[in-house]
């Protein structure tokens, strides 16, 4: 696939305005040294002002955008923005902005724009949305660029189109990217995991990470506007900053491909291939933790992860929250806890004990008015902490500390379901294939290509 230069043609060493400035070593000691290191010190100067002018830019080398023409059900809806009231946005080719599109045979361009160098604010005033000090009609507006079919939202570049939708309050909007597969797989394995990894564990995660897509998409996406979220709540997806050779190499080496399974009706379909960081020994089986059962997802030993991860994610220090934050976090969430006052104590209920090391699955939460409820272990951990950094799993133990909640001897990272990214890595670094990689932590599944 050829490469296309796109952004400012200029590369920063090969830059006219920069060879005016040759810099020499001073000679320390003289006073010629000292005019030299003048001269350093202004040249410097002079380095990060060219450096911060428009028509300094480095160049970028961007891959054209694959599968512009391919069948809808191939197209990923991601939420990039929710509620927003304003955004900038900028592109480096023309751009059209439509009506939604059901059928593009139908669908009648709105407005033609050239290309938008510096960002253009986008905003919404009385229910209208306004693109560069144009204001359009309709709920729902798709800016679609000319070849390369790259946009800038806020100053991240993304690939595909770009929808904005109105909310119905009539005062803010939803901004999702209409992307094909295989470049929104791009955005998402280069965010993943590290680029330097092996080839065969980033094959393992572009089908992994094609399979779960496809599998929300199908699942949710005709119940809401955009079928996957930008964040760990799905997978994460950083658009074109996470590219890079290897993680093209990886998604189209295994173009099209995705796991299947059988499913309880005798049939062989995606399912969920959920994965997490590091499992610290062991995965988890999904039903304890998404509550839905597929034979792939029972749970396997993993001794891989522990060579790749480092010492201080596979085993992380105490994490503590202030009560009153978890008992204000618990209720936000989930308003059925009302009933019980202030959460007084949470109980270890069940967990999947492997010897060194258990994971919890399930707690039962006791509060001041003498009732209590049950919640999934990693419910309450993506509850108190939903960023997901400082309490990173629940292999822990939680103990009660004067106005705390701490959570003690943590080990792994993520939920545990399905592969473990770094045992991936671990399993790749003894010689083993994609395929290898992949039966072993969802065996009883095999790999077909779908398109
Ligand atoms: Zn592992």
């Amino acid at each position: 696939m050829s490469w296309l230069i796109i952004t400012q043609p200029t590369f920063l060493l090969s830059c006219p305005c920069l060879r005016r400035g040759k810099l020499v070593p001073a000679e320390a000691g003289s006073k010629k040294g000292g005019k030299l290191l003048l001269r350093i010190i202004l040249g410097a100067m002079l380095l990060i002002l060219l450096a911060t002018q428009p028509g300094c830019k480095p160049r970028q080398l961007v891959r054209p955008t694959p599968q512009m023409d391919i069948e809808p059900q191939f197209w990923i809806k991601v939420l990039l923005l929710d509620n927003v009231t304003d955004c900038t946005l900028e592109t480096t080719s023309p751009f059209s902005v439509t009506g939604i599109e059901p059928d593009p045979q139908t669908s009648t361009t709105q407005a033609r724009f050239n290309s938008l160098e510096e960002p253009a604010k986008i905003d919404i005033s009385a229910g209208r949305i306004t693109i560069a000090g144009r204001s359009f009609t309709g709920d729902e507006l798709i800016v679609y660029p000319d070849d390369p079919h790259i946009f800038s939202l806020n100053g991240d570049d993304y690939r595909g189109k770009l929808e904005f939708r109105i909310n119905p309050d009539d005062r803010s909007f939803d901004v999702i990217n209409l992307v094909p597969l295989e470049p929104y797989l791009a955005g998402v394995v280069g965010a993943e995991m590290p680029d330097y990894w092996e080839p065969e564990a980033l094959k393992a995660q572009a089908i992994a990470a094609r399979t779960y897509c496809l599998y929300i998409k199908n699942r949710f996406g005709n119940k809401r506007h955009w079928d996957v979220a930008k964040t760990q709540a799905n997978q994460v997806y950083l658009g074109v900053k996470a590219e890079s050779a290897q993680v093209w190499n990886a998604v189209n080496d295994t173009y099209g491909q995705v796991l299947v399974c059988k499913h309880p009706d005798g049939t062989e379909d995606i399912f969920p291939t959920y994965y997490s960081s590091i499992c610290a020994g062991h995965t988890e089986n999904s039903e304890h933790v998404f509550g839905d059962s597929f034979e792939p997802l029972v749970g396997v030993d993993c001794p891989y992860c522990k060579d790749v991860a480092k010492l201080g994610l596979f085993f992380w220090p105490m994490a503590q929250f202030d009560k009153t934050i978890v008992t204000t976090r618990l209720l936000q969430r989930y308003p059925k806890l009302k009933q019980l006052g202030e959460i007084t104590n949470i109980v270890e209920a069940e967990k999947s004990d492997y010897g060194k090391f258990s994971r919890l699955t399930k707690v039962r939460l006791i509060g001041s008015d003498g009732k209590s409820d049950f919640l999934r272990a990693e419910d309450l951990r993506l509850t108190i902490d939903p960023t997901g950094q400082i309490l990173k799993s629940t292999i822990c133990r939680i103990f009660e500390w004067d106005n705390k909640w701490a959570f003690l001897s943590g080990r792994g990272w993520g939920h545990g379901v399905g592969m473990c990214q770094c045992g991936a890595q671990g399993l790749a670094r003894q010689g083993k294939t994609t395929e290898q990689i992949l039966s072993y932590y969802y065996p009883g599944s095999k790999i077909v290509r779908v398109y």
